[in-house]
Formats: structure tokens, sequence, C-alpha cells
């Protein structure tokens, strides 16, 4: 019987089942989709993100981030990063460096779904394979989460995300925030001569139509996409607990809020080494803990945006705001994982 299951070989999958190697415990990563897997996402990788990734021994190739500013037209403000850059990379080659290091450390990487799982005392059982512990790290619409009955109702009007990429000329070494009355645009910088838009929005439209409410941006992009555009959400996903026997929820499967502060890679790759770490120590049960503390100031963080975002005369008011509070947005930008 292997020590860790891991269903899911994403960012939270992968990052789970290296440093489970890397404490000792044999691992397995169950993924349906061929490597290097691709992504909606805003690929802004924060700076504890870059740390955790230096921490698995994965270095990923792509542009540095200095800070996030914040733009809306009329208004612009901007804080720096305190202590280390971020980075832009692409999803593909973010997996492919997680990917190569699992694989180095002898991680077994098997393709198939994980679907019924089956616990005992002493063991669970899924996708054919039966191991001491089973991470679910399968992501935002987890599967595994749904069949242990994990889920709560996250209510109506849920936020979708939109995102392509774009060949031009990064123009900044900042993750930029777009703000309009009906959502934002997302500009990562991921490579030279390649830029990442994601759309966060209430609103479900085309892309295109999104895109129409930043004429500036639009015009930055000189309408040359490189990538076909990818979707995701409801991006809200509320979850019951996040240990259920042998299993253990990691990355956007444990729950998520929203996409507008860009820490999602960094909580998937937090999540996932504090699940080894409670596992190595013996102590499952005490991850619902880890994770709510790993977790408490980016929900708290991505919440007050989100309230102040979500009717059209709040939009209105963020960047303003923030530029008129230097301290309060560098706090904010600070606060990020
Ligand atoms: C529009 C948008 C913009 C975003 N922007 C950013 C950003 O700029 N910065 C940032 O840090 N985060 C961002 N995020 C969030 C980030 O993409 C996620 O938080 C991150 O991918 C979570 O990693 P994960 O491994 O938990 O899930 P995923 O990356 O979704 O990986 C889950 C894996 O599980 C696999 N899987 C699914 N079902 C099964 C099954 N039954 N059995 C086995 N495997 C299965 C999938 O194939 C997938 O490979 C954004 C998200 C969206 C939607």
């Amino acid at each position: 019987m292997i020590d860790v299951l891991v269903a899911g070989g994403g960012p939270a999958g992968l990052a789970a089942a290296v440093h489970a190697t890397l404490a000792g415990l044999t691992a397995v990563v169950v993924e349906p989709r061929t490597a290097p897997v691709d992504k909606a996402c805003g690929e802004g990788v924060m700076p504890g993100g870059v740390a955790a990734l230096r921490a698995l021994g994965v270095e990923p190739t792509g542009r540095e981030l200095r800070g996030i500013r914040y733009l809306d037209g009329h208004h612009r403000a901007e804080a720096p990063f305190r202590d280390r850059p971020g980075l832009g990379v692409r999803r593909t080659t973010l997996h492919h460096a997680l990917h190569e290091r699992a694989l180095d450390l002898g991680v077994q990487i098997v393709p198939g779904k994980v679907g019924a799982v089956r616990q005992t005392r002493d063991s669970v059982t899924a996708a054919g394979i039966t191991a001491r512990w089973l991470i679910a790290a399968d992501g935002l619409h987890s599967p595994v989460r749904r069949r242990l009955g994990l889920e709560l109702p996250a209510g109506a009007r849920g936020r979708y995300g939109l995102r392509r990429h774009y060949h031009v000329a990064p123009w900044t070494d900042f993750v930029e925030i777009h703000w309009s009355s009906h959502g934002e645009a997302y500009v990562t910088p991921v490579a030279d001569g390649l830029v990442g838009v994601a759309v966060l929005s209430r609103v479900r439209r085309a892309y295109d139509e999104h895109l129409a409410a930043f004429p500036a941006l639009t015009a930055a992009l000189h309408g040359a996409p490189a990538t076909a555009v990818r979707g995701a959400g409801p991006l809200l996903q509320r979850v019951r607990r996040r240990v259920q026997g042998r299993v253990l929820l990691v990355g956007d499967a444990a729950g998520y809020v929203d996409a507008l502060t860009g820490e999602g890679i960094a909580l998937a790759l937090t999540t996932a080494e504090a699940a080894v770490r409670c596992i190595a120590a013996g102590r499952p049960d005490r991850y619902e803990h880890e994770w709510s503390r790993a977790t408490r100031r980016h929900r708290l963080l991505t919440r007050a945006l989100l309230a102040a975002s979500s009717r059209p005369a709040g939009a209105r008011l963020v960047v303003p705001v923030a530029s008129r509070v230097p301290p309060v947005f560098a706090a904010a930008v600070h606060a990020l994982r």
C-alpha cells in the first residue's frame, strides 16, 4: 500500500506529491489530462507562491512581477511588492516544471480520473489504487469533494473568469487590474512578447464583449490574440470541511473565493504543503485549522474587495479610493500571499 494517493495533477496535486516524497512518503498522482496542462488562469504568481515553488525545487521561467497596479480609465494606484518579486508564468510552463520535478523525485503520475472513493479504518481506495491517505487536488469543481458530500451551496450570481493571451511586448512589470462597473480585466506579462488578459465578472457574455469595456487596454493589445479563450466558474466554492476520514482537500478543491487577488496558485502550494505536513506528523485532524490559518488573510481581503465591487457604484470607487490612500493599498498588496 502506498502512503499518499493524489487526485489531480495541477499545482496543488503535484506540490502535494513532491512534498510527500521529500518527507519520505510514497506518492502516486492520478490526472486525466496530458502534460503540460493548461487552464484558465491570470498566471500571476504572488511572491509567497514563488517562495513556495522554490521550496519545492521548482523555478519556472517567466517574467518578474514587481507589484500590483489598479486602473479605471481616470485613476491609477500602484504598490510594489515589499520584499521579493512575483512571477508571471504560462500555466503550461509552470505545469511542466512541477511535473518534471515530481517525476525526477520518483513520483508516479498515472492517467485516469478519481471517481468513487472507498475508505476503511486504515486505508482509502480510489481509481484502483489503495493508499493510507487520499489528497483531493482535483480543482474548483472537485468531483471527490462532491462525492463525499462536502459541498455547500454558493448562492446565485456567481462570478466567472475568461482568459486569453496576446502577442504584444509587455509594457509593464506590474500586474495591472483594470476596473469597470461590471468586472475586472487582469493583465499579466508572462513571457517576452506575450501578455495574458483574464476578465472576471458576474455578467456572462463573450470575452470580446467584456474586453470592449476597457478601451485603453483593448488598444494596447493591438488585436493580436495568441491563444483561444479559456473559462472557469462559478468561482465561489464553499466547502463544509476539508478532512473526511482519510481524505484531505487541498488547492481549489478545498474551497475558493475569487481570482481577484491572484493568490490561487500560492494557496494551492501552501495548502498542499500543510496537508502533507499534517499527514507526515500523524495529525491529519490538524489540517482544518492549518488550512484556515493559511487562507484567512486571503479570504478576508478577497471578500472585502468583492463586497466593494459587487455594485457598479462601489466598483467605480475602488481605484479612486486606492489612489487617495496609498498606505491602505500598499498594506493590501503586502498582505497578498
Ligand atoms: C480566470 C482565472 C484567473 C486566475 N488568475 C490567477 C492568478 O493570476 N494567480 C493565481 O495564483 N491564481 C489564479 N487563479 C486561480 C488558479 O488558477 C487556481 O487557484 C489554481 O489553478 C489551483 O490549483 P489546483 O491544483 O487546486 O487546481 P487545478 O489547477 O484546477 O488542477 C486540478 C487538476 O485536477 C484534475 N482533475 C479534475 N478532476 C479529476 C478527477 N476526477 N480525478 C483526477 N484528477 C482530476 C484536472 O485535470 C486538473 O489538472 C485564477 C483562476 C481563474 C479561473
